[in-house]
């Protein structure tokens, strides 16, 4: 067995002791003498999967009593509509366009009533954070949504918007668990599983108590209401049941390491072996402004897309995987998630060294 260090941003690296235990459970989870993903959802032994998952994310993070934990498919996607679906009262949201993911939200809550962005940074193929200290939000929005570190682009917020007193919402899918999160900052925080946590398949939903309505009007679909989802505690329908188990996993993975303030220290020691390296490298340039750059994302290029290619292919073949670019802005990217150990990013900077040695 060879495992690389993938870089992948999504589906993307996931702790190799997760997988041994998920391995070692495949055939017989404990003594049921089948796997996960055979047995009911209805069953007892599934019950208390979830529910512990569900308690040791709230152990983690911390949240807060009066905030529900869904367990939703669909993918982070399906939220860009369930958001405005939920939340729409005056029909009006302000939006921050800081990339891709954004956008699309932006586009679909548009769908259904008013929203507009009221910061973006698209001049400047979003390489940077707008000033949000200041915003023009409408009086009466309900809420300001954020994509809190975008994936394609390498950003990420050090700090919240000023929402003047409005409800924030935050796609944190590829920053989720990468640090500790006060939850209490957010109406909605949420986060598709298969960047920083488990498999593709699940989105996990905080979300406050009172944003859970039940007068919303008769054509909202009954899947794609909170209320459905969180009075049912994820099992309304049958439920992503693999997926969730695997992200219990991690959940107690993270447990096991020291929790989210060690989590982040990892992560911004990885962060700057790769940074520090960019910044007197002459052949390669991270391609955001300092004090917005991601710790989960680091896209950077040499300026020549041939170089580019050829240096994606030789990494390939030292088993630094999946460092292409996002098709929409091309060079390379390296994804270093939780789940990334230290020595990839290390063994990753010693490559990017020698090809720029053998290079000048
Ligand atoms: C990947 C990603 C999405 C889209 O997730 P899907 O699960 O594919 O719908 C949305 N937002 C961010 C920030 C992402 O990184």
């Amino acid at each position: 067995m060879t495992r690389v260090f993938n870089f992948s941003a999504g589906p993307a690296v996931l702790p190799e002791e997760v997988l041994e235990t998920a391995k070692e459970d495949m055939m017989d989870y404990r003594g049921c003498g089948m796997s996960v993903m055979e047995m009911s959802h209805r069953g007892k032994v599934y019950d208390n999967i979830i529910k512990e998952a569900e308690q040791d994310l709230r152990d983690l993070i911390g949240i807060p009593d009066n905030y529900k934990v869904l367990f939703l498919q669909g993918g982070a996607s399906t939220q860009f509509a369930m958001i405005p679906m939920n939340l729409f009262r005056n029909k009006k949201a302000a939006y921050i366009v800081t990339g891709q993911w954004a956008k699309k939200a932006l586009a679909e809550a548009k769908k259904y009533g008013d929203a507009v962005a009221v910061a973006s940074s698209a001049d400047k193929t979003f390489s940077y954070l707008p000033d949000c200290s200041d915003l023009d939000i409408p009086e009466d929005a309900d809420y300001v949504y954020i994509c809190e570190n975008n994936t394609i682009y390498g950003t990420e917020y050090k700090e919240l918007p000023d929402t003047k007193g409005h409800i924030l919402i935050s796609d944190a899918s590829s920053c989720f668990l990468s640090r500790p999160i006060d939850i209490e900052k957010y109406g909605i925080i949420y986060a598709g599983a298969q960047k920083n946590v488990g498999p593709a398949g699940v989105t996990i939903v905080i979300i406050r108590e009172d944003l859970i309505r039940d007068d919303l009007p008769e054509w909202v679909p009954t899947m794609l209401r909170y209320k459905t989802h969180a009075d049912a505690g994820s099992l309304y329908n049958t439920p992503p049941a693999y997926n969730i188990y695997v992200c219990g996993l991690v959940f107690k993975w993270l447990k096991k390491n020291g929790g989210l303030e060690a989590m982040a220290k990892k992560n911004e020691e990885k962060a700057k072996i790769l940074y520090d390296f960019l910044d007197q490298s002459k052949m390669f340039h991270g391609t955001v402004v300092e004090k917005d750059r991601s710790l989960m994302n680091v896209p950077f290029v040499t300026g020549s897309d041939e170089l580019d290619a050829e240096f994606v292919k030789a990494a390939a073949a030292e088993g630094l995987v999946s460092l292409k670019g996002h098709r929409s802005v091309g060079g390379m990217r390296a994804s270093i998630y939780n789940a990334m150990p230290k020595e990839g990013v290390e063994k990753l900077v010693a490559f990017m060294k020698k090809f720029e040695e053998e290079h000048q």
